[in-house]
């Protein structure tokens, strides 16, 4: 059955409901943009609401890849974490922080709070292979 869900992404401020199917598959479902509800200041330029989808869902994506990166790939930064029931999972270790914003030209902008030299050079490692040109580690 297709579906519409409201999606209000924390990379900005813009509102959508997209579209998809709940007979596909969760890991080969496709999210089609259905409707632009609300467009924040970062993406009133966007006239076409296919391209608008794809730029705020690739900011969103790739704040949330980058941290996923960071919790697989540079262990020293990260600890367990034992939620409420009793699961673990990984976490930033505390003391130290990943935050994030973008800038004017939608660059992911880190602040890596915390991470030694080394942790903060294999972001960049991460980061540059991954998304080059399109990150900036304070
Ligand atoms: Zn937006």
């Amino acid at each position: 059955m297709i579906k519409i869900t409201k999606w209000r992404p924390d990379t900005c401020g813009c509102e959508i409901d997209y579209q998809w199917d709940d007979a596909q598959n969760e890991d080969v479902r496709v999210h089609t943009i259905f409707e632009m509800i609300k467009v924040c200041p970062a993406h009133s330029g966007e006239t076409d609401k296919v391209v608008h989808y794809a730029k705020v869902l690739d900011e969103n994506q790739r704040k949330n890849i980058v941290l996923k990166e960071i919790l697989e790939k540079v262990p020293s930064a990260v600890r367990d974490k034992i939620q409420e029931d009793g699961s673990i999972v990984k976490d930033i270790k505390l003391g130290k922080e990943y935050k994030w914003s973008f800038d004017a030209d939608r660059n992911l902008v880190i602040d890596l709070i915390g991470f030694t030299p080394t942790e903060k050079l294999a972001v960049k490692t991460i980061t540059d292979n991954l998304f080059p040109n399109k990150v900036k580690i304070l």
